[in-house]
């Protein structure tokens, strides 16, 4: 593999040149989680607002990749997780069979052709005022008990919408019993 050196100073880690992959494996998905976004794809889809997948379970290699994008890599950033010290859900516990996320990108209705148009939505200033593909997937998500990422905000309270982005959340420690 190749490697750029210039990256090895600022983030203490070496990245790869050659950027990751997304895993689009849903056998790399926690079970649990598995069964309940293929149950959002076909309340999306029985919406007439089918999703699919983009980003699903993360290898490390991916995790930091991102991380680095808007660090040392041009762009915004797009994440807080380095995936080494500071795990995503999209890792889950950093095995295979474990992630708890999926970023979902919309896909035009009733177009069986082999290139299937992708597309984001308008967005709004506010969860509720984004376009109803956008209300929709968080709603839909809720009712299985799924996070939607639109709703997320920082801890000042700032509205940091990450749109495509849904969870299982992890069940806290000692609340299993
Ligand atoms: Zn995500």
């Amino acid at each position: 593999m190749i490697f750029n050196r210039e990256w090895d100073s600022s983030l203490g880690v070496r990245l790869p040149i050659v950027a990751p992959l997304p895993d689009l494996l849903w056998g790399h998905l926690d079970p649990k989680a598995r069964d309940l976004f293929i149950e959002l794809l076909a309340a999306m889809r029985a919406d007439k607002m089918p999703i699919t997948p983009t980003e699903m379970f993360r290898f490390p290699q991916r995790q930091l990749y991102l991380f680095a994008k808007g660090r040392v890599l041009p762009g915004a950033r797009v994440t807080n997780c380095d995936g080494y010290k500071l795990l995503s859900n999209h890792q889950g516990t950093g095995e295979p069979g474990t992630g708890r996320a999926v970023d979902f990108i919309f896909t035009k209705p009733g177009l069986a052709t082999a290139r299937i148009p992708r597309y984001y939505p308008p967005t709004g200033n506010t969860p509720e005022t984004d376009a109803i593909e956008w209300v929709t997937l968080g709603k839909r998500a809720k009712e299985l008990g799924l996070e939607w990422g639109g709703y997320w905000r920082d801890k000042g309270g700032r509205w940091t919408p990450d749109r495509p982005h849904v969870e299982l959340p992890k069940v806290p420690d000692g609340d299993a019993g």
